[in-house]
């Protein structure tokens, strides 16, 4: 398939894979990935590790977007993929901790941070190919991508997919706390002011629930060759 000079934006709920399948659309297309939850991951380590958040959860919101100007987290290539980058110290693993889950949504609110995220995507993706995840690409960040999906799948299936991929990392936690801590994330995101989760009115939804990764490529190659008039040959 010759695929057309496009932006894809992956939306949906926390753990539904929607960086898998991102990653894989990378792959198989040779498009950039852009992770923008690893951007808000990453000023959420940046104001946990700067004391910017206390015990109690309250952020010093001056404090933090005083810093914003001058904080480089950007992407950069490993041969297993893209890598989360603070300056030259990789923070790939430190963003990925309950810790950072369990603050990064009240950072990810505030509308200061997210100027922040979105100004560096629009700059990423100036020059299409790329293929984004996230919570408001399709309806905020790049309301104008030529492909827009929507993920969402059954939270009990995605607490379990989340706790074995944390486990597996080395992170020993709880299926309840995971599980909790989707449910948070999921009310937090979609009632935030600022841009919530919500789906893009020209979004395809797709409920992988009970869908294998080979089976979601093949559901893509079908939307694929719907929308944008596709054949094997191109
Ligand atoms: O995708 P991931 O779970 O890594 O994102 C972490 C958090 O960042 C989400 O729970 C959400 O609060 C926030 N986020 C967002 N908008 C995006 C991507 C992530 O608010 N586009």
């Amino acid at each position: 398939m010759h695929i057309p000079d496009i932006i894809i934006a992956v939306d949906g709920y926390s753990s539904t894979g929607k960086s898998s399948f991102a990653k894989m659309i990378a792959r198989e297309f040779g498009f950039l990935y852009l992770d923008s939850g690893a951007l808000y991951r990453g000023v959420t380590l940046f104001a946990i590790e700067k004391g910017m958040i206390s015990a109690d959860g309250k952020i010093d919101v001056p404090a933090l977007e005083a810093a914003l100007p001058s904080l480089d987290i950007h992407f950069g290539e490993s041969e297993t993929g893209s890598l989360t980058y603070m300056g030259d110290r990789c923070i790939e693993k430190d963003i990925r901790t309950l810790a950072v889950s369990g603050k990064v949504s009240p950072v990810a609110a505030l509308p200061q941070v997210r100027e922040y995220v979105d100004r560096r995507l629009r700059f990423l993706g100036r020059r299409k190919r790329v293929v984004l995840d996230g919570r408001d690409i399709g309806t905020t960040v790049f309301p104008d991508a030529e492909l827009k999906i929507f993920m969402t799948a059954d939270v009990g299936v995605r607490a379990m997919r989340r706790m074995t991929e944390m486990r597996s990392k080395g992170e020993d936690v709880r299926y309840e706390d995971v599980l909790h801590n989707l449910q948070e994330r999921d009310y937090i995101d979609s009632h935030r002011k600022a841009s919530p989760l919500a789906m893009a009115e020209d979004a395809v939804v797709l409920d992988n629930s009970r869908m294998t990764p080979e089976d979601q490529m093949v559901w893509l190659r079908d939307i694929m060759r719907k929308k944008f008039n596709l054949t094997d040959e191109d």
